[in-house]
């Protein structure tokens, strides 16, 4: 069932604004954990958002990650990969948690989902927008002084490198220890093609054009062959095609370093899959809460949009979580993959709103926050949608 359809009455179909079409299907995939709490936050939003901006969305769940291998054995069901692709988009929580953790190999483990959905739908860029909501900069460990002006997008390839790449753990005699019985050896490889570094690149490129102009490009070239080849192509793309934007070159050690020394500076970053999963937890940490923090995984057609925070097991099912970052996940599929650019600013500004008014749910409160102005997630989500309405 469409959450809201104004054309279901009469005249008010008029105040009809979306551009594109009357009903938008999302597939919705609450996952695990505090992963289904803050997914209702994000679906109360969006029918809020149909509400005002006279358009219905058709959200259907379905499963992922550990709940899927609860029910079906696997992490990944086909039928949540036939809806995924069905959809205008796909809206994620968090997979994961203790009760699936394995170290047997052969073992369906949640995280799989995940991989699995991304190389399915073929989404090789993943965006993770750095910004501080200014409300919260005391939430930050850095001094305010360093992370005034942080707005950075973190553009992580997400498809290939060692995340992807043939892996093995076997015992073999090399391995031997000193009690001279065969040891443990285990391998993990790290590839990458030369279109899949070039179209990662055109994308950071593309999206320096609509913010500041400026590249950080990270690898480990004084190291790795795959960096090497990094560098070599992403420098190709740029002076072919994109020589109005500025580009650094950075060594993922020195990055680590100085997007804690002088983050403000920094407004694309593009990166490899396992350097880009790292540093892009590192600049979430910037802001002080992963609970803020969204992210767009995108590639040729569905997209996906998830908080970049994990399924929190250690608050799960207290109705504490924060679901800011599940409600930004939406302004993004607003914004990238549904063409409402409009509502998707209205989500912000209504989660501004929410934080200037001094509201906070646990994560993001300290020591001054009034106790009536902390919230739980559904109370923060109807906070939200106060403010949108
Ligand atoms: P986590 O992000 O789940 O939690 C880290 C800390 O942040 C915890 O203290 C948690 O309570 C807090 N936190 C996270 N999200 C919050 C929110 N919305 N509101 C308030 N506090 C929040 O990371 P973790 O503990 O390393 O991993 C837990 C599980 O999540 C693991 O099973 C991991 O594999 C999984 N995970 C899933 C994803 C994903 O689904 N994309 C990403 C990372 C980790």
């Amino acid at each position: 069932m469409p959450l809201d359809n104004p054309f279901a009455s009469g005249p008010s179909s008029m105040s009809w604004s979306c551009n594109v079409k009357k009903t938008y299907t999302i597939c919705c995939l609450p996952g695990d954990c505090i992963g289904p709490e803050i997914m209702a936050e994000g679906k109360k939003v969006l029918a809020a958002v149909g509400k005002r901006f006279g358009c219905a969305f058709e959200c259907n769940d379905a499963l992922i990650g550990g709940a899927a291998i609860d029910a079906t054995g696997t992490a990944l069901p086909d039928e949540t990969l036939e809806a995924a692709r069905a959809s205008d988009a796909v809206l994620l929580a968090a997979v994961g948690g203790p009760k699936w953790d394995t170290t047997d190999p052969a073992a369906p483990r949640p995280e799989q989902g995940l991989l699995k959905i991304r190389k399915e739908l073929g989404l090789y860029t993943n965006l993770r927008p750095v910004q501080i909501f200014s409300a919260l900069a005391g939430a930050s460990t850095l001094k305010p002084e360093v992370i005034d002006g942080v707005d950075m997008m973190i553009v992580r390839e997400l498809t290939g490198g060692l995340y992807f790449g043939v892996r093995e753990r076997f015992y073999d005699e090399e391995g031997a220890g000193t009690d001279g019985k065969p040891g443990q050896r285990a391998y993990d490889t790290l590839e990458y093609r030369e279109y899949e570094i070039e179209r990662i690149a055109r994308q950071a490129f593309e999206a320096a054009r609509k913010r500041r102009g400026k590249v950080a490009s990270v690898d480990k070239a004084n190291v790795l062959e795959t960096s090497r080849m990094w560098r070599e192509i992403v420098h190709r793309v740029h002076d072919a095609d994109y020589a109005d934007v500025e580009l650094e070159d950075v060594l993922v050690d020195n990055a680590a370093m100085q997007l804690i020394n002088r983050p403000a500076d920094f407004d694309v970053v593009v990166t490899e899959n396992m350097f880009g999963d790292i540093l892009s937890d590192e600049a979430a940490q910037i802001t002080g809460s992963l609970g803020m923090l969204a992210s767009a995984s995108l590639g040729d057609g569905v997209a996906l949009f998830e908080p970049s925070h994990g399924s929190a097991p250690d608050i799960a099912g207290k109705g504490i979580a924060n679901p800011l970052a599940q409600i930004l996940s939406v302004e993004m599929m607003l914004r990238y993959s549904l063409d409402m650019g409009d509502a998707a600013d209205a989500i912000r500004a209504a989660v501004t709103a929410v934080l200037d008014d001094g509201l906070r749910t646990r994560d993001i409160a300290d020591a001054s926050t009034p106790a009536d102005k902390i919230l739980g997630t559904a109370a923060m989500g109807d906070a939200v949608v106060a403010r949108l309405q």
